[in-house]
Formats: C-alpha cells, structure tokens, sequence
C-alpha cells in the first residue's frame, strides 16, 4: 500500500497491508473526537489520579546532584501503578476501545512490562484480554506472564521465527484483521502506522505536562537547562519531551542503548555511526531501523529488556535530524554503574532502562555550566530486574560482605 502522511518531516506514515486499512481507517476517524470528548477526559482523568496514583512526584536528588555537579530532579514514573510510565498509554488506549465500542483487545509484549499494563487496564475495564508473546521471551519473563494471567489475559505463545517480539507482532496484528470488528489493537510505544505515534505521544505527554508545572512550582516558574530520557520505542521520552518542545532553551535529551558498543554488533543504537542503521518500514511506519546489509532487521541487544528494539519511533527521528533533540547512548556497563550511584545515593532503584537515562545525565552533566537544573524521567522501577541485576553485581555485595568480616 502506498504510505499515506502525515509525516513527521520524512518519518512516519502509514505502510500498512490492504487487510489492515479499515480497522486503521476507523481509528483514525474516531481517536480525536473521542479523546477530545468531556465525558472521556473526566473518566480518564480520575483514573489517572485514583487508579495510577498520578501525579507522580519530582523529586530533588539532593545526593545524586553533588555527584553530578548539576541540579538533577526525578520524574517518578517508577511510582506509577504497575511501576513503569506504561500504564498511561494503556489505560487511555483501552478507554478509546471502549468507547469505539471494542469488547476485545490485543498487544504484543517483548519483556513484558507493556502485556502488563494492558492486562490491568483490561481487567479494570472489563475487557477481554490477549497478549501475544514469542515463546522465548515467555519463558525469560516468566514471572510477568503470571502476572498477566493473574489479572485474567490470555497470553499466547508466538512459536514461529525467532519466537521474541517480532514475532509475537505478526501474530497480534494477524489477530486483529481477522477480528476487527470487536478487537482494538493497543499499540505500546510510539510507533506503528499513523495515528499511533500521535496517539501514544498524547497519552504520555502527562509526564511532561506535571514535570513542567512541577518544576517551575520549585523553581520560581523557570523552566529546566536539559530534560533527559531513555529512548527505546521513545513513548516515556516523547512524553516528557512534548512538554518543552516549543522551549528552545530547554535541551531535549535521548539515550538510547549501546549495550556492549557499537563496534561489537550488540547494541540497539538506532542513531549510531555505523552505517548499520538506515531509513526502513517496520511495524507499518517508516524511521530510522537496524538493519544489515540486505535489509533484513538485526538482531539487537541491550541488559535493559525495553530498549532492545530495532527501531526508533518517527517523532524522535524528526526530532533528531533537524537538530531538535540530540540523542547519546549508554553501555550496559554504564547502565549498571549509574544504576547502583542512584540506589545508593538516594534510595531509589531504577528500571534498567531509566538506568540508561541516569547514565547519559552522568555524561551531558559534564557539558552543562555548574549550577545547571535539568529533569531525568525515571521510567520504571528496578523490581522487575532485580535477578539481572544481582547476578550483575554479586561481585561487588560481595567485596562488601568481605571487608566488614575484616
Ligand atoms: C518499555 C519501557 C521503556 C522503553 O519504552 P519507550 O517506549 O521508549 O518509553 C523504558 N522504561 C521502562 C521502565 C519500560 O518498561
């Protein structure tokens, strides 16, 4: 099918296979009328606040900041129910189903964290759950498909391929043309054919939107130097980001994952220099994809299981190539490090993911004048990858353990 705009400059679109075009026709007709509408925004709104527990604070990082040698605050995504930034765009998505009418709704999930926060939204509204899953990624995340379960999704195994997220993305998709005419599509990140991005971009931007306010309450109305994010898909960073855009002061700050570095293949930097990543159309929109030189997709790596994906959503592509945002990368080793300064200066663990981010603060930090204030969302929280993370730093508890046996 031929790529219809709009377009985020030469990003986006909507590549999408003739069977898919009603149901995404129909999404495009009623998204905006619906989230526009009174009654929909008082019944999200209120979930928002008694069901997430929004706001979430800003918090000062008193400790972290004497490290960093610049004013660091936190955006606490982490304490969101479900404990990462994702259940804003699953909660307001599932809402839209209902209200066009869906009694059914399918996702995809890589890690995890995105089938879960469908499955609680689903179970709190009362909507039929299915969550497709590669099998691989089912048995490496075991304990979130009980956690889906519980809350009543059906999770499917998706067996064919390479049995990870891909996958499980053919057979979500595949689900939903066969079923249209009950089943809603929820997307979880800001990708996919036009209008997700914007959609999921709207039900993020909340992060923004309390960072801004919640900053300038601190800070006698000024607005920050740098706001900074971790960027797999980009949902928690276009979020935070959407509320400064407009602020050409304000720097707009991505990280993405570099894993093991880019010259080791095992990394998921979309925005590297190694040629390795190039204009693609993946998952119905066209952006910035790893790919090899036959243009099949690569495989990517990352510790954190959120930003080991192979493309970048379109805003941030946009966002990227007219000088907007400018995008650094952390190594796993980095992501580690920065995650046990955060633990133990302030007493928050942070997602492996939102560890990237903390870590590419450490590094812009070192570009910013003293006295510089800046923002970090902290995505998620570290529960999730406490088995990684203690097989990670085992050494060093104990080193620990040894020294006060002395
Ligand atoms: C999924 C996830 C991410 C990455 O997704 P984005 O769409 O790039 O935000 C980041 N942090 C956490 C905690 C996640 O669960």
């Amino acid at each position: 099918m031929p790529a219809k705009g709009p377009w985020y400059d030469s990003f986006g679109g909507s590549f999408i296979a003739e069977t898919l075009s009603p149901p995404v026709a129909e999404l495009n007709e009623s998204y905006e009328r619906i989230i526009a509408s009174e009654s929909f925004q008082q019944r999200y709104q209120a979930l928002l606040k008694h069901y997430v527990g929004r706001q979430t604070p800003l918090t000062l990082a008193e400790n972290f900041s004497r490290h960093l040698g610049v004013k660091a605050y936190l955006k606490r995504e982490d304490l969101a129910h479900t404990g990462a930034h994702k259940i804003n765009n699953a909660l307001g998505q599932a809402l839209l189903a209902q209200a066009m009418g869906k009694r059914r709704v399918v996702a995809e999930t890589g890690a995890g964290q995105h089938g879960v926060a469908t499955a609680a939204a689903c179970a709190l509204l009362g909507i039929e759950c299915v969550i497709y899953m590669g099998l691989r990624d089912m048995q490496r995340q075991a304990l979130n498909v009980q956690r889906m379960r519980l809350m009543g999704a059906t999770v499917v195994p998706a067996e064919g391929g390479s049995q990870t997220l891909k996958d499980a993305i053919n057979d979500a998709l595949r689900d939903w043309v066969a079923h249209a005419d009950t089943t809603y599509y929820l997307l979880g990140s800001a990708l996919g054919p036009h209008p997700y991005p914007a959609i999921v971009r709207y039900f993020q931007s909340v992060i923004g939107k309390e960072a801004r306010q919640q900053f300038a309450a601190l800070e006698d109305g000024a607005l920050p130097d740098a706001v900074v994010a971790c960027v797999g898909g980009g949902s928690n960073a276009i979020g935070l980001f959407s509320a400064f855009i407009d602020e050409p002061q304000v720097k707009l700050c991505g990280v993405e994952a570099a894993g093991q570095g880019e010259a080791s293949g095992l990394h998921s930097i979309r925005f590297g220099d190694s040629g390795q990543s190039r204009l693609g159309v993946l998952q119905g929109c066209q952006s910035y994809v790893l790919q090899d030189e036959h243009g099949q997709i690569m495989e990517t790596h990352s510790i954190a299981p959120g930003l080991d994906y192979a493309m970048v959503g379109p805003e941030h592509a946009q966002l990227r190539d007219n000088g907007r945002a400018q995008y650094l990368q952390a190594t796993d080793e980095e992501a580690i490090d920065a995650l046990k300064l955060l633990s133990r200066c302030e007493g928050i663990i942070p997602a492996l993911e939102s560890a990237h981010a903390v870590a590419g603060a450490i590094k812009l930090a070192k570009r910013l004048p003293a006295g510089a204030r800046i923002i970090i969302n902290i995505s998620g929280r570290g529960d999730k990858d406490m088995e990684t993370i203690s097989r990670l730093v085992a050494d060093t508890v104990q080193e620990g353990e040894a020294n006060e046996s002395h």
